[in-house]
């Protein structure tokens, strides 16, 4: 979506977008079948307005992920998205190599340059934050045993029974006087 900055109106600008996973250009690998990929279209929806010289983004993003959960490897429908809040001020974009040295404040200044803006590269950029480090199957995922790989959310097995928790190795063999 591109806007021209002295078009805006005083009230803004609405959008809402529907775009196919090939549009997250930012992360081509998400929309190919493969371990990790978006398995919906990308909604966008939100509002662009003007305060004073600064551009504000506001709006919502939301699409689904297909994964794998961390502990125990079975497959996984993530939503993802959420909400965001952006001011754009006039300036430059930075390049990754001119972060070196700036403070964090700095970092998370976000700049753009007019007449006229390609505002996607913000939107997907707010996807791409939205990945998250860990993706269980449930909150309660209780993973695959380290020893015989069974599905512990499935089946038990005999092995932590056996063995207990071999971090607990060294104090079994203490021997505590009274
Ligand atoms: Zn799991
Ligand atoms: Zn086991």
């Amino acid at each position: 979506m591109k806007v021209v900055v002295d078009k805006i109106p005083p009230e803004g600008i609405a959008f809402s977008e529907e775009h196919p996973p090939e549009w997250l250009t930012n992360i081509p690998e998400f929309s190919q079948p493969g371990d990790t990929y978006i398995q919906d279209r990308i909604l966008l929806s939100g509002q662009v307005s003007r305060e004073g010289q600064n551009l504000r983004l506001r709006g919502e993003v939301a699409t689904r992920l297909h994964t794998f959960c961390t502990r125990c490897g079975d497959e996984v429908e993530w939503p993802l998205g959420g909400s965001f809040d952006l001011v754009l001020m006039p300036g430059k974009p930075r390049r990754p190599e001119e972060e070196v040295g700036l403070t964090p404040e700095e970092m998370d200044h976000l700049y753009f340059e007019g007449p006229e803006v390609e505002l996607d590269q913000y939107f997907r950029e707010e996807v791409a934050l939205g990945i998250p480090i860990q993706t269980l199957c449930r909150e309660d995922c209780r993973g695959l045993c380290p020893q015989c790989g069974v599905n512990w959310n499935r089946e038990s097995c005999a092995c932590a029974q056996s063995e207990g928790d071999p971090r607990l190795g060294i104090l079994r063999k203490l021997k505590i006087k009274s």
